[in-house]
């Protein structure tokens, strides 16, 4: 009879109140039988996780039957999607699947590294309502964007009219939505700002909740005090510093991270926030100018041209460059790969010494330096440089405050030798340096490249798997994931990723780019202001 009743009643109820007897409303996709990576770096739990509308709508044990998709996560992790603090993506919008970054898990890229930016942020960002993208989108306004908008590429101090045009740049960027300021101080013009201009700047910045990220002054020799500068300038300006991909490039100094990342912590505990990014590689990548001093390359190629063509200057240049070796303590420059020459790209995937033996046939250093000058002048190259120890990167890796980014554009598939990181990065420190040899453990791989670099630029809503959160999740099985792009052979998709999700939108499949464009731009604190 009370049995009878309570049907009775039941039926009553879920005639009169539906949502009461079915209170699971109906989930856009479900991913079921997942081990769950929250990204915290709380240990992983058996649950599912539950999307609607680009949300993330439920997550754990509940009734999972009325979903329009189901994505059986049996045997793999479910962890939110990446977000790569150091990406070099201006040209998302002539690739707007970022098929290489989606594929090894990325679904938010900050842009606007090492000082360039696109110059109008507003613009930048707004394109994406006429040109959707596969992958979200954010952006830091640069240093030498904005000094070479004003000062152009004159090596002294701006005058105070120029300061005051820089920050109204700065400040005009954080209201449109960057997400911080960068700054390049090796590259052109950066390198001929003292530290009190870059304050000024950083000060604008910080009033709009932004961060400061820097490469910094000298990733070599002076390396320990190009980290002051930086944290100098956070703590002058009371805002955050991120040290973009942090390193030791002086065969001297290998094994000094003790001292490099001491310099982090101390400053930590005096309460500045600082963190750094790196990519899981023992080598670098930029331009073959850097190898020649400042002065000798200051006010552009022209420029430069120029002082090579003066006997005399072109002896002291390459005076500079041989000593500098040496402090460095590298022999010659077959640490030195060519990853894209136009002028011939016969030398791509070679090193310098190669070259010079190749053209030259010699061995001797002068004559790798007359080979440098010849393909400077001849436009320069995009270069790898295999300046890193591997003990170094390991930990630098194992730092609690160190974040994984990939300090990559979007690639275009099979086009020059670019750094392998931009196919591998994100793959490779889940394969290579947690499952192979644990350096860390793989809640906390998860937590470098989700909520860390989230709660450092200021998005609140994103590198958690958690109700609310936007529905950026990766799918991988953490006993295959691997990178396979090599310096040789750089234009090689990861592999191990079943399922990439970008504000509820499934991207990636396991075996293509769906062609969703589900991405967004993500504004920082000061949008709107
Ligand atoms: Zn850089």
């Amino acid at each position: 009879m009370y049995r009878a009743l309570l049907i009775i009643v039941a039926i009553i109820f879920s005639i009169a109140s539906p949502v009461i007897a079915q209170p699971n409303e109906s989930f856009d996709i479900v991913i079921n039988n997942a081990r769950i990576i929250d990204g915290t770096g709380n240990p992983w739990f058996r649950g599912s996780v539950a999307i609607k509308n680009g949300r993330i709508a439920r997550v754990g044990w509940f009734d999972t039957s009325s979903a329009k998709q189901v994505i059986d996560a049996k045997g793999l992790i479910v962890a939110p999607g990446f977000i790569d603090v150091h990406a070099h993506t201006e040209n998302v919008f002539d690739h707007p699947l970022a098929e290489n970054f989606i594929r090894m898990g990325v679904t938010t890229l900050i842009t606007g590294n090492c000082g360039g930016s696109a110059a109008d942020i507003g613009e930048f960002l707004g394109r994406i309502n006429t040109k959707p993208l596969a992958i979200n989108i954010s952006s830091l306004i640069g240093h030498n964007t904005v000094r070479s908008a004003v000062v152009g590429l004159d090596n002294r101090a701006p005058t105070p009219e120029e300061q005051a045009k820089m920050n109204a740049l700065v400040e005009k960027a954080m209201r449109e939505g960057a997400v911080g300021l960068s700054t390049g101080l090796i590259y052109l013009p950066g390198t001929f700002a003292k530290t009190e201009e870059v304050v000024e700047l950083a000060k604008v910045a910080s009033r709009f909740g932004g961060t400061y990220a820097s490469h910094i002054r000298d990733e070599g020799l002076l390396v320990g005090d190009a980290i002051k500068e930086a944290i100098n300038i956070g703590e002058q300006a009371d805002m955050p510093v991120q040290i973009s991909h942090f390193k030791i490039s002086a065969k001297s100094l290998w094994g000094q991270t003790p001292m490099t990342l001491g310099l982090v912590r101390d400053a930590r505990s005096r309460g500045v926030t600082v963190m750094v990014d790196q990519y899981a590689y023992p080598a670098s990548s930029t331009s073959l100018d850097a190898r020649m001093p400042n002065w000798a390359i200051a006010g552009g190629r022209e420029e430069g041209r120029k002082r090579l063509a003066d006997p005399e200057m072109r002896k002291k240049i390459a005076h500079e460059m041989k000593d500098g070796l040496k402090k460095r303590e590298f022999k010659d420059y077959s640490f030195a790969y060519v990853a894209s020459y136009r002028a011939n790209p016969e030398f791509n995937g070679k090193n310098i010494a190669e070259i010079t033996e190749m053209v030259r046939k010699s061995k001797k250093v002068d004559d790798q330096i007359e080979q440098i000058f010849e393909m400077y002048e001849k436009g320069g190259a995009q270069m790898v440089y295999q300046v890193m120890s591997e003990a170094d990167v390991k930990a630098i890796m194992a730092e609690p405050f160190t974040m994984i980014a990939s300090d990559s554009g979007v690639r275009e598939f099979g086009s020059g030798v670019p750094h392998p990181r931009g196919y591998g990065n994100n793959a490779r420190v889940l394969g290579k340096y947690v499952r192979e040899l644990k350096i860390i453990n793989l809640e906390d791989a998860i937590r470098k490249m989700t909520s860390l670099p989230a709660n450092m630029f200021g998005m609140r809503d994103r590198g958690q798997i958690r109700e609310g959160f936007a529905a950026d999740l990766v799918v991988f099985d953490e006993k295959t994931v691997n990178d396979h792009a090599t310096f040789e052979k750089p234009h090689q998709y990861a592999t191990g990723f079943s399922t990439v999700i970008v504000n509820g939108g499934v991207v990636f499949d396991g075996s293509k780019m769906t062609g969703k464009m589900s991405g967004a731009a993500i504004r920082g604190n000061g949008f709107g202001k």
